[in-house]
């Protein structure tokens, strides 16, 4: 397939190398050039219309919700250029207010649109292991099978477009109270005595089992191969968990939902990426949070 690939950052760089690796032809942009040289300096086009030009699909992962209305919406920008048969697929994480927007302006021209937001982070872009939680037709999502296959292990049909957004949402929002509810009982149980680890143990056995302390666990020490066993270096960053936090909290409010849990966790979060300097540590460090004396 010829397929055009804008946003060629952490995540878009690798997933783009690997629908390059599989025999597709790409046309990519980027507003940095050493971005789109990392993935292919052959297959450089001038701009994100460029790309968007004469290609059967074309991809975008941006980092907001604004860059995604102004590369679509904008005079001149993508859905002034694109052909009608051609599929747009954003694997962004935006605000879903914006992924229907976007998907309904192009439905208005005749042109198939999902929003598919990944998990998986950076490893899973570049294993080619991504999970796709997609929104849209489910006609558009079996033409963007074969591709989605390339850069992901799982695929997710949540709904209609706008859904693979929400579902992201509700996810990393569960995933935030969580980590941060894991880290504040371990804390509980330290201060009065208790081993981390095996408090964990007990915990792992019992009703406060969770995916935060099952197999991330937060406490330093207590579990090998995760962040926190690494001084939190590499996993997801507390900037992009801040980011998802705010997206949900938008989403609430134009769902008219309460949301008094990933309030609260929104504001752990920031207080600690504020106080902490940890945007750029992995999310399992909210322990600090908890426990100032675990810092170096
Ligand atoms: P990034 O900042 O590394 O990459 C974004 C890229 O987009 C940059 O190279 C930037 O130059 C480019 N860009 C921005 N505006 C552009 C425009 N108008 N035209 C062309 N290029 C433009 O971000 P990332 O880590 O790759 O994340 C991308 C998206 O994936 C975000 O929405 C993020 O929330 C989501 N995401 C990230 C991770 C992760 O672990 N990094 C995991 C899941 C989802």
């Amino acid at each position: 397939m010829k397929i055009g690939f804008v946003g060629l950052g952490n995540m878009g760089g690798p997933m783009a190398g690997n629908l390059l690796a599989s025999g597709h032809e790409l046309k990519l942009f980027d507003l940095v050039d050493a971005a789109i040289a990392a993935v292919d300096d052959q297959a450089a086009v001038a701009s994100a219309a460029d790309a968007a030009r004469d290609v059967d699909v074309f991809v975008s992962m941006l980092p907001a919700g604004k860059h995604v209305r102004a590369l679509y919406l904008d005079e001149g920008g993508v859905l002034d250029v694109v052909a009608q048969q051609t599929l747009l697929i954003d694997c962004s994480t935006i605000d879903p207010q914006s992924a229907k927007d976007v998907a309904a302006a192009a439905a208005h021209r005749g042109i198939e649109m999902l929003d598919a937001p990944v998990s998986g982070g950076t490893a899973g872009a570049q294993a080619g292991t991504l999970t796709f939680i997609v929104g849209g037709s489910e006609a558009a999502l079996e033409r963007a099978r074969p591709l989605l296959e390339v850069m992901g292990a799982n695929i997710f049909h949540a709904g209609v477009n706008g859904a693979g957004q929400t579902a992201k949402v509700c996810n990393n929002m569960l995933l935030a109270i969580h980590m941060a509810g894991t880290a504040e009982a371990l804390a509980l149980g330290v201060a009065s005595g208790l081993d981390p680890g095996v408090l964990s143990e007990i915990m792992k056995q019992s009703s406060g089992g969770n995916w935060s302390l099952n197999v991330y666990n937060p406490y330093p020490g207590v579990m090998d191969g995760v962040p926190a066993s690494r001084g939190y270096q590499g996993g997801f960053l507390v900037d992009l968990m801040a980011k998802d936090l705010g997206l949900a909290l938008q989403t609430a409010r134009e769902s008219g939902s309460s949301v008094p849990l990933g309030a609260l966790s929104e504001s752990l979060f920031s207080l600690h990426k504020n106080s902490n300097e940890a945007g750029h540590l992995d999310f399992s460090s909210i322990q600090w949070l908890y426990q100032p004396d675990l810092k170096p």
